[in-house]
């Protein structure tokens, strides 16, 4: 990738970060205040999915961040805009909708494939037969008493 594009995708990502932050920042803030103002049990039920769905958001936005870095780290090491999976180039145009994969479309497509049928119930293995295996084990048991027991013979 050239070094122009490279410094676009860092300002951008730097930017997102960024945003992100103030954004997580805002929000624990809020929360604080929100509960003054519901005593109200039924207000305070209501506050709490509202909670919930914030931490999930919040949750969300610091995986999103640590991708961003993620991101940010390869482009300093010079890795950035190339497939994880088959290190060919992911494509400007796929890194300017997405800037954090780290997978071209490819790649993509054939892994939410795998994903997908992975989803499917799994083909049930068959388990170990114990009792053959404590048969085996015995067996092999008997015969170290059995060597053990055989008298050692003038050689
Ligand atoms: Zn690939």
């Amino acid at each position: 990738m050239r070094q122009r594009d490279l410094t676009i995708f860092r300002k951008r990502l730097d930017d997102w970060r960024q945003e992100l932050l103030t954004d997580a920042t805002r929000t624990v803030g809020g929360m604080g205040e929100d509960r003054e103002q519901f005593p109200d049990p039924a207000d305070r039920a209501t506050l709490e999915d509202n909670r919930n769905l914030e931490l999930r958001i919040r949750d969300r936005e610091r995986k999103l961040i640590s991708k961003i870095d993620e991101a940010i780290g390869r482009i300093e090491d010079g890795t950035y805009g190339l497939c994880e999976e088959c290190g060919g180039e992911i494509g400007v145009d796929r890194l300017k909708a997405r800037p954090v994969t780290t997978l071209c479309i490819e790649c993509k497509s054939a892994q939410e494939e795998t994903e997908r049928r992975s989803r499917a119930p799994p083909a049930r293995r068959h388990p170990r037969d114990p009792p053959e295996h404590l048969h085996t084990r015995l067996l092999w048991n008997g015969c170290t008493a059995g060597a053990d027991s055989i008298p050692e013979s003038a050689g």
